[in-house]
């Protein structure tokens, strides 16, 4: 591990108070949002960091990565899958997951529901949209979100609790911004046509978390702040 506990309990602070000053500037309450450390890159002490300053769960990009540490962190900690899966790891990401919050294809989501029924499991899943309608980016893209909620609907197995997304690389923050009020409205669009409530907006990393909190954010995604650059 490249910081010590004391040096992220600091960083995790400053992540904190910034999480509460933003919420403040949206007239939110802190409560609404919660913070998802994102481990990847870093060894397993960094869930072990995140489990001791009471976070309930990580999020980790690469399946296998995320697999070789969850033997190491405490048992009740809980794995968010935030990166792109490919259809053959399906099986294993059912079983381990708690949640995947990047379900963008009939396919990804159709394989999921079938291993977690064979697991005897409910699994949650987000489905991850291309909001800022960047090429380099994945998600559905928005005009298809609509066609993708009746397939995950459609799986007994899955229960759909929101939406995530990525914004573009800008400097701007006003393309951040209009990003995730795009989130915000293709999800009030989905609730009405499946009244359900998708009450999770994954959406905000280190560098616009403020813009995805007055923009209705309810988890914010979280690395470089809190570990430092990575290390591998
Ligand atoms: C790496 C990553 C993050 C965290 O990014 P930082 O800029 O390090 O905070 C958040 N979400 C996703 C999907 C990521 O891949």
């Amino acid at each position: 591990m490249q910081i010590t506990y004391e040096q992220f309990r600091a960083n995790f602070s400053v992540v904190m108070d910034h999480i509460e000053d933003a919420c403040g500037k949206a007239n939110r309450s802190a409560s609404e949002v919660t913070l998802l450390p994102v481990t990847k890159n870093h060894p397993a002490d960094a869930a072990v960091y995140a489990w001791r300053a009471a976070c309930k769960s990580v999020g980790e990009n690469r399946v296998q990565e995320a697999l070789g540490k969850m033997g190491d962190a405490d048992p009740c900690l809980q794995w968010e899958l935030i990166g792109p899966l490919q259809s053959n790891k399906a099986k294993r990401v059912a079983e381990s997951f708690s949640r995947v919050q990047t379900v963008d294809r009939a396919k990804i989501a159709k394989a999921l529901d079938r291993y977690a029924r064979e697991a005897g499991r409910t699994l949650r899943v987000l489905m991850q949209v291309n909001a800022g309608r960047d090429p380099a980016k994945s998600g559905v893209e928005l005009e298809e979100a609509d066609a993708l909620l009746d397939v995950i609907l459609s799986c007994e197995s899955l229960s759909l609790e929101g939406l995530m997304t990525i914004a573009p690389l800008s400097e701007q923050s006003d393309v951040a911004r209009r990003t995730f009020a795009n989130l915000r409205e293709c999800r009030d669009r989905l609730s009405l046509r499946s009244g359900l409530p998708l009450s999770e907006l994954s959406m905000g990393m280190s560098g616009d978390l403020e813009e995805a909190i007055l923009e209705g954010s309810t988890m914010v995604r979280v690395g470089t702040a809190l570990f430092g650059e990575r290390t591998y």
